[in-house]
């Protein structure tokens, strides 16, 4: 049985996300490796914190753990790795956590003895969805600003850590006055440094470039989820470093008529008092376009009609949402003489009557039922 993450960083269920950054702060000061030479126990919490701690500062994955668990992250449906981090993931967690320090050449790096490698920095990209695009899928082309080794730049090994990476020091760190092996500063630990630089490149050889990539996006994407296309951001610099992420956030363009609720769907029927009394077909929209759906003459007021799988798909593949068609019917406000005449007799008629059948669910109950 897997450890709950909540638990291992000792928060609660509703922690903010600074206390959850906080948390894992705290661990990772007591449990690194740094400080636990040769202490396999403490790489093990190491190694847990940081595993907890990457699914629950990603409000994504954060929720998929609230819903489904460890076992949102087995199988690893929609390109989400959860468990299994190894070293390098964790160290390039620390640029966040501890405000650099650990990073290097602008990006993070990984490896804890020996040679880091460089990786570039991650880029960033807001796609803006509307919900037919969702409902089925889309491929979008997207220009962007890439920064890439120019043509010509070559690198050479560092003289100040002969290429090792790292050098032996004293030094006063967040853990501690200790002995350390700390990433060279001459090349920020990738044992690397600029040879010859191409006109125009940066300091680190770098120049950008305008790129259009394409951006697959799965159906069943939700506002603010962030998709990451792994080694599609900037290039690193130097002969063996590894290009950062594009990470593609997901915004939903709001619907004229249609409201998503996760995977449903709800639509507002407006109908007449006519067509209520003697039934009617109505259209209606749904995500794939416009549908006609009966209405059964005498349907009350509020009546919330079900398509099922007429919503969107999951993203993890567990089937469809639903529609859920809510009934409104429309009062006249205003009426003609003749109109009102009509309706004075009916004041008193049996038809017109308020008599909800036993079978005919209160309002609250059918909120429960839409839950359950
Ligand atoms: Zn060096």
């Amino acid at each position: 049985m897997k450890e709950d993450y909540y638990d291992i960083l000792g928060v609660s269920k509703d922690a903010s996300e600074s206390d959850i950054k906080k948390a894992y702060r705290k661990k990772a000061i007591k449990y690194h490796p740094d400080k636990n030479p040769d202490n396999a126990e403490a790489e093990e919490k190491f190694k847990k914190a940081a595993e907890a701690y990457e699914v629950l500062s990603d409000p994504e994955k954060r929720a998929r753990y609230d819903q489904y668990g460890h076992q949102a992250f087995q199988g690893g449906a929609g390109g989400f790795g959860g468990g299994g981090m190894n070293m390098d993931d964790i160290f390039s967690q620390f640029g966040d956590i501890f405000g650099g320090g650990f990073g290097g050449f602008g990006g993070g790096f990984g490896g804890q003895r020996g040679t880091r490698r460089a990786k570039g920095t991650n880029m960033r990209v807001r796609v803006k969805l509307t919900l037919e695009e969702i409902t089925k899928g889309v491929e979008k082309k997207i220009k962007l600003k890439r920064r890439v080794v120019a043509k010509g730049t070559t690198y050479k090994t560092c003289s100040t850590c002969n290429g090792t990476g790292h050098v032996t020091r004293i030094q006063n760190t967040i853990l501690g006055r200790m002995q350390t092996s700390a990433p060279c500063g001459a090349c920020s630990g990738t044992g690397q440094v600029i040879d010859k630089r191409e006109p125009g490149t940066d300091a680190q050889g770098l120049k950008q470039i305008e790129e259009t990539v394409t951006i697959k996006i799965p159906a069943g994407v939700v506002d603010g989820m962030q998709l990451k296309m792994s080694g599609k951001g900037n290039d690193a610099p130097g002969n063996n470093g590894v290009p950062g992420d594009l990470l593609v956030l997901i915004e939903e363009i709001p619907h004229e008529t249609l409201t998503r609720e996760g995977d449903n769907i709800h639509y507002d029927l407006y109908i007449s008092l006519s067509d209520a009394v003697l039934g009617s077909s109505q259209e209606i929209d749904t995500v794939d376009g416009k549908v006609r759906i009966k209405i059964e003459s005498g349907i009350q007021s509020g009546k919330t009609l079900r398509l099922r799988n007429k919503g969107i798909p999951n993203l993890n593949g567990y089937g469809k949402g639903d529609l859920l068609v809510h009934v409104n019917v429309w009062t006249p406000q205003t009426v003609s003489k003749e109109q009102r005449e009509f309706f004075e007799k009916m004041r008193d008629d049996d038809h017109f009557k308020p008599n909800p059948n036993k079978s005919e669910k209160s309002f609250f109950e059918r909120v429960k039922d839409m839950f359950s």
